[in-house]
């Protein structure tokens, strides 16, 4: 009931008041941020969530991809468990379906952030400067808004991983996967997808089936599929010992990433070891039969990349020469805060990191007072869990816990 009457009702979004403080400014209006901004609002924090509903998912991801995450594990989170998946489905009269439609999920995180009203504003932040006793944030039309906390739930989009040997090629060309999301325009045309994990095989696929001659290139020996011994997910009781349902990593790992606080009191380097194992490339079970056609060249890198008129020519370390039109980089990403383009860099150097990654205590804040980081920014500190849609339920509750408690 409660679901159906948000499907109504109006956004209000751009509050756009130019003095305005709020308690809690969020920066990132993705799974994280929305998720955040209902937590907090619940709890009576003035808040606001700032950035375009589900931006990085709409425009950024490949068109005609399927979440690799199971449906159970693909809710954002609000704190009565009200406005899930199945929710927004039963809401808008659609057909469950598994694996979830890019479009449906997109869908999904417009009809969630409805919750939110006036503390969605879409506007972008253009930086973040500390102005005691919190922080001024400047928009991108200029206008200033003050808050006593920080969060920073941007996501992924400024650590996309661009190999040196690909550097010089021009961004027509070599292209990462996370900006490929026009895979018509690829028909006809020959491509190499450089990588193995998910997003290079499934990118793979969608050009296949657009009408692109597709070559995998990858320097794993052999590609890994997610769930490949599946029956063990079939066990019924004790299948769900052995795995979370968020299913992030193997068997036992995944019930262990299943609980954050406890991954982030595990030593460093086993934490990492843990959240590598978790995350390793691999493709979902249902990709296979998608690539039949598609060619595979497995333990080869790339040596050099060049361009040559209208095509690049590259040369594999087995000395074997390919031409193409472009190079999808399916190469992943590397967290390193110091990317976001709003941090001045005073304010990101004073962040204790390891890596890039912001080191967190509890509440998901860093070592400047009132920051917080959510989303794959607290994955090294959380565990993998927080690459995921299924790390919003904690993330949300830890954090909107910790300001209530702060503020009181
Ligand atoms: C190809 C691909 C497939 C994936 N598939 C899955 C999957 O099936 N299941 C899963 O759980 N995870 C998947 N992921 C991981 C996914 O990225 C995260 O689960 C999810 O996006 C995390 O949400 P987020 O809110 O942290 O980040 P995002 O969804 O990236 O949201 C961050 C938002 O912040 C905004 N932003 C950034 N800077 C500013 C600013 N200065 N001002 C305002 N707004 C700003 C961006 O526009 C963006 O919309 C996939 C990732 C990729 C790349």
């Amino acid at each position: 009931m409660k679901a159906n009457f948000i499907v109504a009702q109006s956004a209000k979004t751009h509050s756009g008041s130019a003095s305005r403080h709020c308690d809690v400014a969020v920066i990132g209006a993705g799974p994280y941020g929305l998720s955040a901004g209902v937590h907090l609002k619940a709890k009576g924090i003035t808040a606001c969530v700032f950035g375009e509903p589900m931006e990085f998912w709409a425009h950024k991801m490949p068109e005609g991809m399927l979440l690799r995450s199971p449906r159970v594990a693909s809710s954002l989170s609000d704190p009565d468990g009200a406005f899930t998946l199945e929710a927004y489905e039963a809401a808008s009269k659609k057909e469950p379906c598994a694996p979830v439609p890019l479009d449906t999920f997109v869908e999904y995180g417009r009809w969630f952030r409805h919750q939110l009203g006036s503390d969605l504003d879409q506007r972008t932040v253009r930086r973040v400067d500390r102005d005691q006793p919190g922080f001024r944030l400047t928009l991108q039309d200029g206008t200033q808004i003050r808050s006593t906390s920080v969060v920073i739930a941007a996501g992924i989009g400024p650590f996309k991983k661009r190999p040196a040997v690909f550097q010089n090629l021009s961004p027509q060309q070599a292209i990462h996967c996370y900006e490929g999301r026009e895979v018509r325009k690829f028909a006809g045309k020959r491509v190499a997808v450089i990588g193995a994990g998910q997003s290079a095989l499934e990118s793979a696929a969608l050009l296949h089936e657009a009408g692109a001659e597709v070559e995998v290139i990858a320097r794993q020996a052999e590609f890994r599929w997610i769930g490949q011994h599946s029956w063990l997910h079939h066990m019924g009781p004790v299948s769900s010992i052995l795995y979370s349902s968020h299913d992030v990593g193997p068997l036992g790992i995944s019930r262990l990433v299943a609980y954050p606080k406890l991954v982030s009191h595990i030593p460093l380097g086993v934490r990492d070891k843990i959240r590598t194992r978790a995350v390793r490339a691999a493709g979902s079970r249902w990709l296979p039969p998608r690539l039949a056609n598609v060619k595979m060249t497995r333990g080869r890198s790339v040596l050099e990349a060049k361009t040559t008129g209208d095509e690049v020519a590259l040369k594999l370390d087995d000395g074997s020469e390919r031409r193409v039109d472009h190079i999808l980089l399916g190469t992943g990403y590397q967290v390193d805060v110091s990317r976001y383009d709003f941090l001045p860099p005073d304010l990101a150097t004073a962040i204790e990191q390891f890596d890039g990654y912001p080191k967190l205590g509890s509440g998901f804040r860093c070592s400047i007072p009132g920051l917080h980081f959510i989303g794959a920014t607290a994955a090294r500190s959380f565990g993998p869990l927080l690459y995921f849609v299924a790390g919003t339920e904690f993330a949300s509750r830890e954090l909107a816990s910790h300001l209530s408690r702060s503020r009181r």
